[in-house]
């Protein structure tokens, strides 16, 4: 089977792209190398740079690739940026994602694995989180990943596309092979910042929000490993009919928690600051991945922050400089 992998240089496609090819899967990554990393690209894969913004290219791309299946990563998904450049995320993750499936209906490509997250969700009114509850998302990246799962329902009524959209609780961690790691241009997020104050690349993390409704009043998030991930996409490719997931293992960590472990595991002593809360934060998202368990088979193998964040520290060692571009 043939895979085409948008945002495949990025954090999690590069490792989805080794998974598949591990797997014996021919991938092309498509990337347009803004989030994504020259380095990231696996050398097994084929690679053609380009937008998804752009329609004519991706619609040329599709019919000559002609994949048997498509796993979609391109987007970008930063909350807090979210929040202030709205239209940055509805143009790339809605109009540019209709732009791929467009091309892809006309190539008569039927399958496809779509990249959401729990941010569709909001304020949970309940945790953990199953698929059942309403989505009612709270900032502009949740919205985006909402409104093109909507957009996918109404092209497998009309056009038979089947996708399964995958909602992510926090990925990280790093590759298996140590090859392939998270590492952001402008890094935002908390365990790559934990881990460059211990770099001696930052002097301290910020903790944004020490009053939010939770016990230790920092956020709790549900930690995903990347090849758990992995793993759960390569599943979600055997299904013959459309369906989602949330993709978490259950278990919440609040903020300290993650300093306290990163703390133990890098045994530098990382100083923390409370900042005020970032905006559209909701306090307490974990996963029920029930659903995923029971409908695609899936078991993560990792659902303890402490090796989790020894694999982040692993390539975030061998890798200060993340890919130095
Ligand atoms: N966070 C923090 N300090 C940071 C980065 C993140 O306190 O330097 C918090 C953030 O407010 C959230 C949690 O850590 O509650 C996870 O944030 P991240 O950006 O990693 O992922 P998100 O949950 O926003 O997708």
């Amino acid at each position: 089977m043939h895979i085409f992998v948008t945002g495949g240089a990025g954090y999690i496609g590069s490792i989805c792209v080794e998974e598949l090819l591990n797997a014996g899967y021919q991938v092309t990554v498509f990337d347009s190398l803004v989030e994504g990393h020259k380095l990231a690209i696996e050398p097994r894969a084929n690679f053609i740079q380009g937008d998804l913004g752009d329609r004519d290219f991706i619609f040329k791309t599709m019919a000559k690739v002609k994949p048997d299946a498509v796993m979609h990563f391109a987007a970008f998904a930063l909350v807090g940026e979210s929040m202030t450049n709205p239209s940055k995320y509805f143009i790339n993750n809605l109009a540019n994602g209709i732009n791929l499936i467009d091309a892809m209906v006309a190539a008569d490509v039927k399958k496809l694995v779509f990249s959401s997250t729990c941010a569709t969700y909001g304020i949970p009114e309940k945790v953990p989180m199953d698929e059942r509850l309403p989505q009612k998302p709270i900032n502009p990246y949740g919205q985006s990943k909402l409104m093109f799962e909507q957009v996918l329902k109404w092209y497998d009524q009309i056009h038979g596309l089947v996708h399964v959209n995958l909602r992510y609780f926090n990925a990280a961690g790093a590759s298996a092979s140590g090859k392939y790691g998270e590492d952001h241009r402008i890094e935002t997020h908390l365990i790559p910042n934990v881990l460059k104050v211990a770099l001696g690349q930052k002097e301290q993390v910020d903790i944004f929000g020490d009053k939010h409704a939770t016990p230790d009043g920092t956020c709790i998030r549900d930690y995903i490993h990347i090849i758990d991930l992995a793993a759960a996409h390569i599943l979600a490719l055997k299904r013959e009919t459309s369906s989602y997931y949330n993709l978490g293992t259950g278990e919440g960590y609040s903020v300290q928690q993650v300093v306290d472990v990163a703390r133990k595991v890098t045994g530098h002593p990382i100083p923390a600051v409370a900042k005020p809360a970032r905006a559209g934060d909701p306090p307490r998202l974990v996963a029920g991945a029930h659903k995923a368990q029971k409908e695609l088979g899936w078991k993560p193998q990792f659902n303890r922050l402490q090796p989790i964040i020894e694999s982040a520290w692993n390539w975030h060692k061998a890798h200060p400089n993340g890919y130095g571009d």
